[in-house]
């Protein structure tokens, strides 16, 4: 079991110092996908040689913040980029935010990604708690420009920034996330080749942004509408039935868990871990921890076979 914050880039940077890089990008279009959801698809000439794997693979996207330009940051590309990012004054330094490849065509070298725009007024105004990605995602045009920290090879298994790694003897699998999650949860899904037990539950902002999945057979997924409740009240339940009713869930095992308190909570299983079921958890933080919580001390559930992952904290940037 590994337990970190995500933001593991200075340790993968040391780790696997050639598995990524950077990459210039720019729109080519954009597509509202549900009041929650925008899909900005991204190419370039350097975007051909983006390596993807599909699943939950993470990147970066780098975004100029007043002062720093990202050529600043492109200047100072190199192993030790991540220091040299590091050095540069906090209040103006660029913004690096993680993000899902939802789908990417090498034919064309487009990268579709499919961004929560939270803070974001219906007329696509910011309010003044926007972040910085959201913002920019809201106001992206065709020709607009971006830096990404991706992977530089394509190829399959498990490589840099992807989690999802059932055992291959699992044939229970399980997910749970929020709209942050749901890019993830949709690239794994389309991914799968039939033959397991699944189960899905997305909490989503509301009934509009239930999206149209590629399903393979035999996937259920159960997409819950949060309305004025708050984030995590419908999810819980939902994900107790869902674990009972495919026999992941047994009797409690009183086992102790650590609080992660001021931690993003992420914990991943081992790759080669033996279990027949398999769970991928992911979505705002607290609502993570207590999920955690809830499965490992009063559901039975092993930790071995089930990830947790904090995509975002209620009141943290970044
Ligand atoms: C592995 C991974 C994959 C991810 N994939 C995606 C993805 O494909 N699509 C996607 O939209 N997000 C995804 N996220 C989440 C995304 O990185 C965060 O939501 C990020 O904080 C957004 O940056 P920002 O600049 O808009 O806001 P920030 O500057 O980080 O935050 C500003 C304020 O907004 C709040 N906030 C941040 N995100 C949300 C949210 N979703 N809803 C409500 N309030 C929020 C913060 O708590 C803070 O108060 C992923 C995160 C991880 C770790």
């Amino acid at each position: 079991m590994s337990t970190a914050t995500e933001t593991t880039v200075a340790e993968t940077a040391a780790a696997v110092p050639m598995s990524y890089r950077f990459f210039t990008a720019s729109v080519v279009r954009t597509e509202r996908l549900s009041p929650s959801f925008l899909r900005i698809t991204l190419t370039g000439p350097d975007m051909a040689g983006f390596g993807f794997a599909g699943d939950d693979q993470r990147f970066k996207l780098i975004l100029a913040n007043g002062g720093a330009s990202v050529a600043d940051l492109l200047a100072s590309a190199g192993p030790d980029w991540y220091a040299r990012y590091c050095a540069m004054p906090e209040d103006s330094r660029p913004y690096l935010r993680t993000y899902t490849a939802r789908a990417f065509r090498p034919e064309v070298a487009e990268l579709d990604v499919d961004v929560v725009l939270h803070g974001i007024a219906e007329d696509g105004t910011p309010d003044p708690h926007a972040g910085p990605a959201a913002t920019w995602a809201a106001t992206a045009v065709p020709g607009s420009e971006v830096v990404l920290l991706g992977p530089d090879r394509p190829g399959t298994g498990r490589m840099w920034g992807v989690e999802w790694a059932p055992p291959v003897e699992a044939d229970t699998l399980f997910l749970a996330g929020d709209e942050t999650a749901v890019p993830a949860i949709a690239g794994i899904i389309e991914n799968l080749t039939g033959g397991q037990r699944v189960v899905a539950v997305l909490e989503v902002p509301g009934a509009a942004d239930f999206l149209s999945l590629r399903l393979p057979p035999g996937v259920d997924v159960r997409w819950l509408a949060r309305g004025s409740r708050a984030r995590g009240e419908l999810m819980e339940p939902a994900v107790h039935k869902a674990l009972t009713e495919l026999g992941i869930a047994r009797p409690a095992s009183g086992a102790e868990v650590e609080d992660v308190e001021d931690e993003m909570v992420w914990e991943v299983p081992e790759a080669g871990a033996h279990t027949r079921c398999y769970a991928w958890l992911a979505g705002e933080a607290g609502v993570v921890k207590a999920l955690r919580r809830r499965l490992v001390r009063d559901l039975g559930v092993d930790r071995d076979s089930v990830a947790f992952m904090g995509y975002w904290k209620v009141g943290a940037r970044g």
